[in-house]
């Protein structure tokens, strides 16, 4: 097969043709000032055995958010190859320097890797290591599971998200990978159609897509990574990756929710965020929904914020200050109530 251009610029040291276990790097070129032939280092890892899909787990793809990092490295040590029936390629820290520097965007080129699909194999580090999953990964893959968190700056249920599917059938299978996931709410999710996303950039390549929100706050969080070891492992064994009793009974399926165009509760105001409910609450479009303080200035009065649409508060920024133009709640609405 001749190599196209992502391919030669940014090779892996892993074979994807290989059968077995292979824990590598693919090697994007970074020409810095102290190392004139060096490379971001991009880890991968291959399980590959038998007959079966190929599936492609990511993490990392903002680089403060740690759920779907720790459970995919934890695969990729545990996983016996002889239990895989097909081929597993994980990418669990793909933006790589946004990882190494615990930030959501990159700090060389300051793109989040997440706004910038299908990549660029001649743009900046961000763009070329997006164009390696888009070019490289994708062609290969049946199936994408994205996994991420609220990051830093939000706080998020946490949950199976549902990729809109390009078509009925696609949609059909990125929801049953999501109901297979197990978590308690399920949240269809088109970014407002932006393309540029991972998962869209996947869908449009024909994979069936399953994302996740896992928390957030740029922690840890002990509950959404047993969730996160469960539902991966639930989803490979739905795909029959692995065998059926890697999964973990799901008791009842997960209750759909959708963000609407009128999910975001924006602040127009410089100062520091009171929410009003905790996550989960059920609230309406129009009720109060937090204020914003003006904390040097004691005599001003508060302005309120509310929500825009029916639902629960799926989402609630985490640092208290706030500038205008900062996303302070998201809430989901039911998914259900749009069905015909
Ligand atoms: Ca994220």
């Amino acid at each position: 097969m001749e190599r196209n251009t992502t391919q030669q610029l940014t090779p892996a040291t892993v074979d994807f043709d290989k059968p077995g276990k292979q824990i590598g790097a693919f090697h994007v070129p970074f020409s810095a000032h102290d190392d004139a032939w060096g490379v971001v280092p991009v880890p991968v890892a291959v399980i590959s055995n038998g007959k079966g899909p190929t599936v492609i787990l990511e993490g990392g793809n903002h680089g403060d958010e740690y759920e779907g990092p720790i459970t995919l490295g934890e695969l990729i040590r545990d996983l016996d190859p002889a239990s895989v029936s097909g081929r597993l390629i994980f990418i669990p820290a793909i933006n790589q320097p946004a990882v190494m520097a615990a930030q959501r965007v990159s700090p060389i080129d300051g793109i989040n890797m997440n706004r910038t699909f299908p990549g660029d194999p001649l743009g900046t580090t961000t763009r070329q290591i997006a164009a390696f999953v888009n070019d490289v990964l994708f062609p290969m893959g049946d199936v994408f599971i994205d996994l991420h968190s609220g990051g830093s700056s939000l706080d998020i249920i946490p949950s199976a998200v549902i990729e809109p599917g390009k078509s009925p059938e696609q949609h059909e299978a990125n929801v049953a990978a999501a109901t297979a996931f197990g978590a308690p709410i399920a949240v269809v999710i088109d970014n407002r159609g932006d393309p540029r996303t991972a998962t869209a950039s996947a869908a449009l390549a024909g994979l069936t897509v399953i994302g996740t929100e896992m928390a957030g706050g740029g922690t840890v969080s002990i509950d959404a990574l047993a969730l996160c070891r469960r539902g991966v492992r639930n989803v490979l064994a739905h795909l029959g990756v692995v065998p059926r009793h890697f999964a973990t009974p799901v008791e009842k399926p997960p209750a759909l929710f959708e963000l609407t165009s009128r999910a975001h509760v924006i602040v127009e105001d410089d100062g520091v965020f009171e929410p009003i409910h905790r996550l989960g609450t059920e609230v309406r479009a129009g009720e109060l929904a937090g204020r914003i303080h003006f904390i040097t200035q004691p005599g001003r009065k508060p302005v309120d914020l509310h929500y825009r649409a029916d639902g629960i508060v799926y989402g609630r920024r985490q640092p208290g200050r706030v500038r205008p133009g900062n996303c302070c709640l998201v809430v989901a609405t039911p998914y259900e109530s749009k069905k015909p």
